[in-house]
């Protein structure tokens, strides 16, 4: 029987998943349990496309099929939330089992609060995350600083501080350290993310602290909530999945590793940001930047926080229609309505036709509000700040009207 705040060794029960799953298979076996005994009517998990470079979230109502998405792909560079927003009516009308991530996560929350997902619905499995690496710098650095084909990879991992790629003729590793000097590596986004362990799910599982004869063998399972905590305790009951206490040994080093990731992650906020300069020098920065932009939407597309049916950055009377490069409102636009609840997951930037650093902005300036006003995004229910000043008159203008624009500081058209 687990509880809240426990913390186990976990792998699979059948023979199948333990060796298909990335370490040990506990993940796959929970999701296919839920299915089994309909905790979930489905799962939504992340699966390997046409090569390893193309990472596909799958719907999965077959709990025989939940087996083909085993496995951690790190070239995938995916958020789900929205998925849920757009597709699944915010899971209202079924109950889902996930795989996240911290910044998914962190994009559940932030939709949550403004009540375009129901959390209530889902069973949130929480995977410890390192980093990812976009599918175009993966190809690239496989092929420059690796001399291989990306086209031979059949598997790839991060470990021990490595990149490690398995191929047709043999396996090589570089250290991400040496890959990020060089402008490989994972993304800049993730370098600067310290939502390492994401505890604000139902169960945060990860290879961090495993060791021993375990080792690559059972995954790291932190329980953070009751749900997760029934999910884990009636896996095991059934037979899907068997645990053991941690080697305490091997929670000693889980808790060095993350706080080395967090210390790396300051490193490298402290020289992303200062390329940004400060004050005018700051605003020149971002002003030539953006003159890029082709107004493709890309970025409030993908952002877990642009959720309007309506966006300000349409109307006619904030940004002229026919300009490419849009007017800078565009951008201020969005920094205005997301600064302070951006959660750093990239999307905005990953998307980005033109390479502007749009995700290196929106951070810096949500973590200039962090400190200036305390909120942080992504990590409880707690409102964003500027839901603090207008939420409540916000609201009440939403009902009576039937407008979809929360923060509509601009007025009405
Ligand atoms: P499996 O049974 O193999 O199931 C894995 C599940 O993960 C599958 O259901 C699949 O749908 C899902 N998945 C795969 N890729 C993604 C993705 N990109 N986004 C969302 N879901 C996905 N653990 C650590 O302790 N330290 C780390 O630094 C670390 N980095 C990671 C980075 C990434 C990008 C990912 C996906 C995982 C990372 N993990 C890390 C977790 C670890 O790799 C294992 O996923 C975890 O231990 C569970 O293993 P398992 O055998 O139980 O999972
Ligand atoms: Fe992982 Fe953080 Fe990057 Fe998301 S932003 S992929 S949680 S390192
Ligand atoms: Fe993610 Fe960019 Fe939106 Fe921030 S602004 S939450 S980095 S998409
Ligand atoms: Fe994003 Fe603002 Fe547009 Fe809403 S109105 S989608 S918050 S830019
Ligand atoms: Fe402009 Fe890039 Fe956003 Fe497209 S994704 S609208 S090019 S900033």
């Amino acid at each position: 029987m687990t509880t809240k705040g426990d913390m186990v060794y976990a792998w699979a029960g059948d023979a199948d998943i333990l060796k298909r799953g990335e370490c040990g298979g506990a993940v796959t076996a929970l999701l296919k349990y839920a299915l089994e005994n309909k905790l979930v009517d489905a799962v939504l998990a992340v699966k390997k496309g046409q090569d390893l470079y193309d990472a596909v979230p799958t719907l999965v109502t077959d709990p025989e099929k939940i087996v083909e998405c085993a496995g951690s792909l790190h070239c995938g560079t995916l958020l789900l939330p929205k998925i849920f927003k757009e597709d699944f009516n915010g899971g209202r009308d079924m109950k889902i089992a996930v795989t996240l991530k911290g910044c998914d996560a962190k994009a559940m929350y932030e939709l949550a609060k403004r009540n375009q997902v129901s959390l209530d619905n889902f069973i949130m499995i929480g995977l410890n995350c390192g980093g990812t690496v976009s599918p175009m710098t993966a190809r690239r650095m496989i092929t420059e600083k690796y001399g291989v084909d990306p086209g031979s990879v059949i598997k790839e991992e991060i470990d021990k501080g490595q990149f490690i790629i398995e191929y047709e003729g043999g396996e090589k590793g570089i250290s991400i350290d040496e890959l990020e000097e060089e402008g490989f590596g994972r993304r800049a986004n993730c370098q600067r993310c310290k939502t390492k362990i994401p505890r604000q799910c139902d169960i945060a599982c990860g290879n961090w602290g495993v060791i021993g004869d375990k080792a690559g063998k059972a995954t790291f399972i932190e329980i953070c909530s009751e749900k997760g905590a029934n999910l884990v305790s009636g896996a095991e009951k059934a037979g899907a999945i068997s645990t053991s206490a941690p080697d305490p040994k091997g929670l000693a080093i889980r808790d060095k590793v993350e706080g080395a990731m967090l210390k790396l992650a300051d490193k490298c906020r402290e020289k992303q940001f200062s390329k940004l300069g400060e004050g005018t020098e700051r605003l020149k920065f971002l002003m030539d930047e953006t003159s890029k932009c082709i107004k493709c939407y890309q970025c409030i597309e993908a952002c877990p926080i642009c959720y309007c049916k309506e966006c300000s950055t349409k109307k006619p009377y904030l940004v002229p229609r026919g300009q490419i490069p849009p007017p800078f409102m565009f951008h201020l636009i969005r920094y205005s309505h997301i600064a302070d609840s951006c959660i750093n997951c990239g999307q905005c930037e990953e998307r980005c036709a033109m390479d502007i650093p749009n995700s290196l902005f929106m951070h810096a300036i949500q973590l200039e509000m962090q400190e200036m006003f305390g909120y942080e995004p992504g990590v409880n229910l707690d409102l964003p700040v500027l839901a603090l000043v207008e939420e409540p008159a916000e609201r009440k203008r939403l009902n009576d009207t039937g407008d979809d624009q929360i923060f509509n500081i601009f007025g009405q058209a």
